[in-house]
């Protein structure tokens, strides 16, 4: 039992652990080594809590760089990480921003971890992935597929004897476009389209936040709102989040539910929508 971290077997070879700011990462084991997709935030040792769960050689591969993602590189001192989002790995390692990232919203009866748990920021040996590239972990093999949106460098990984993408925050209910590090929608759309080449291989994605799988279907729902969202025609519903002033292809309620009960949301603002 660990104050930081959950553990849930998604699969016999695959867990799924969740970090104190509600991220998750997923642990991926095969014949002969284990691949570890993302960090979470870095509080705690998450590479301690790993260790427990296997004896595997564990390398860490990014789906993208931002905070809750890649806090584990500071720990195992090498990660794998599409070399656009490098620069925001270093940027977002700032250990007081992770620290608050797993404080924001954090309830007064529940655990309270201490600056100190923060694992502190060190120089990362970022090893390239690109779209296409391959792991094989010893009878599990999983793809790299990019799709820039969220990030530059985002990318999600496909197993296809699974029919599974382990997608981080590539396409979910509430898709944020409009980032510092984000593209444009028209370039997202792009990507999506990529994606979805690859839709006969796959039924879920797993993500990077909130807990079950969500269905392919969401996929072609962001696309559509990608064409909304170009043409002008979308809802463009403004709600703040993080901070941020962004607008949303679709209204919703409460936790990012859609009036017709579809999945897809993107926060985008008017200036990132076209490429220049
Ligand atoms: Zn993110």
């Amino acid at each position: 039992m660990s104050k930081f971290f959950t553990a849930n077997k998604i699969f016999e070879n695959v867990t799924q652990i969740g970090g104190l700011g509600g991220e998750l990462c997923y642990l991926i084991e095969g014949g002969e080594r284990a691949m570890l997709i993302d960090g979470l935030a870095g509080v705690g040792s998450l590479r301690a809590f790993v260790r427990e769960l296997t004896d595997l050689p564990i390398e860490l591969v990014l789906t993208h760089g931002h905070v809750d993602h890649a806090g584990a590189s500071f720990e195992y001192g090498a990660c794998r990480v599409h070399p656009a989002d490098v620069e925001l790995l270093y940027e977002h390692g700032d250990p007081a921003r992770r620290y608050d990232f797993v404080m924001r919203g954090r309830p007064a009866d529940a655990f309270q971890p201490k600056l100190e748990d923060v694992v502190p920021r060190c120089a990362v040996r970022t090893l390239p992935v690109y779209d296409g590239d391959v792991f094989d972990l010893g009878g599990v093999q999983l793809e790299a597929i990019a799709v820039p949106g969220h990030t530059k460098g985002t990318l999600v990984f496909l197993d296809r004897a699974r029919r599974v993408v382990y997608s981080g925050d590539a396409c979910n209910p509430n898709t944020l476009l409009a980032l510092p590090c984000s593209t444009t929608i028209e370039t997202y759309k792009q990507s999506l389209l990529h994606f979805q080449t690859f839709s006969g291989a796959f039924d879920v994605l797993y993500g990077g936040h909130g807990t079950g799988a969500v269905p392919k279907c969401i996929v072609g729902e962001a696309l559509e709102l990608c064409d909304e969202i170009m043409a002008g025609t979308d809802d463009q519903f403004p709600m703040a989040y993080i901070g941020r002033d962004f607008l949303y292809a679709r209204r919703f309620t409460g936790d990012f539910k859609r009036r017709d009960n579809k999945l897809a949301n993107i926060a985008y603002t008017r200036d990132n929508i076209f490429n220049k």
